[in-house]
């Protein structure tokens, strides 16, 4: 009983610091139960380098293989063990380890972003830099403890000086995101960013007013907001994806703050 009285405390007060950062006042109508780069060693850019050739094809699940919990886990694991040693594009090239995903694979919301920045291609895990903690406030807003969500990207490799991924580099890593989507079978994906929504196919190369609508991934509804790390330049903007991610709740039924 503390445990939930403390959880629940816990969500209201992430609730009102994300409502206090967006400059707004709010509590959840209904609580929600507990479910900067800086200088860079990195190498030089590899703009000018040929493509490299085809990828081999990623090893398939079995026909009709969903969703029991040790399946997903083991898809994932082979997933992740993959990617830890691949060299289907460039990217390989310049990073210190593959960066597969972090959270739960059991959760019904899964967040896509672009690329591995300089923290994560050092600690071998997605956003936890400026972008990923203001990521988990509001990902905590929505009544979704940090690790409640599952977070991954477009390419499992650092770019070189944090530049978007090129369509091949996207190209070459899809296999990977699309394994991890097929295993994970999220209710909802929220795509951070343009590059995120362009390969989810949500918005065409050079489309405007992507941002705040609803599309589809294999079945499964794809919400496209700005990237967290717009955000921290942009913050003028947060309230707009947090419109996007109410929008979200709503699509899972779930309690809206
Ligand atoms: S970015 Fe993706 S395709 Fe390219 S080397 Fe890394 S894991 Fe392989």
């Amino acid at each position: 009983m503390s445990d939930e009285r403390d959880a629940l405390v816990q969500a209201a007060r992430e609730l009102v610091a994300w409502e206090e950062e967006i400059g707004g006042i709010g509590f959840p109508a209904v609580a929600v139960p507990a479910r900067a780069p800086s200088a860079d060693p990195l190498r030089q850019p590899v703009h000018d380098e040929p493509p490299p050739p085809a990828p081999e094809p990623l090893p398939k699940p079995a026909a009709g293989a969903a969703a029991a919990p040790q399946d997903r886990a083991k898809r994932l694991r082979v997933l992740q063990e993959e990617a830890a040693g691949c060299t289907r594009c460039r990217l390989a090239a310049g990073r210190t380890r593959s960066v597969f995903a972090r959270g739960n694979p059991e959760t019904d919301l899964v967040f896509v972003g672009e690329g591995p920045g300089y923290h994560e291609d050092q600690q071998g895990l997605p956003f936890v830099g400026n972008a990923g903690a203001l990521l988990d406030r509001m990902v905590k807003a929505m009544g979704y403890p940090r690790d409640g969500v599952y977070i991954c990207n477009v390419v499992k490799c650092r770019p070189p000086e944090n530049r978007t991924p090129k369509p091949d580099e996207a190209g070459a890593c899809k296999p990977f995101l699309s394994g991890q989507l097929e295993a994970v079978r999220p209710k909802v994906i929220v795509a951070l960013g343009r590059c995120a929504a362009e390969n989810l196919g949500q918005v065409d190369p050079g489309g405007r007013g992507w941002r705040g609508r609803w599309g589809e991934y294999e079945g499964v509804p794809v919400m496209s907001t700005y990237h967290p790390a717009f955000l921290l330049r942009s913050p003028q903007f947060k309230r707009q994806v947090w419109d996007d991610l109410k929008d979200v709740l709503r699509k899972l039924d779930k309690p809206v703050p």
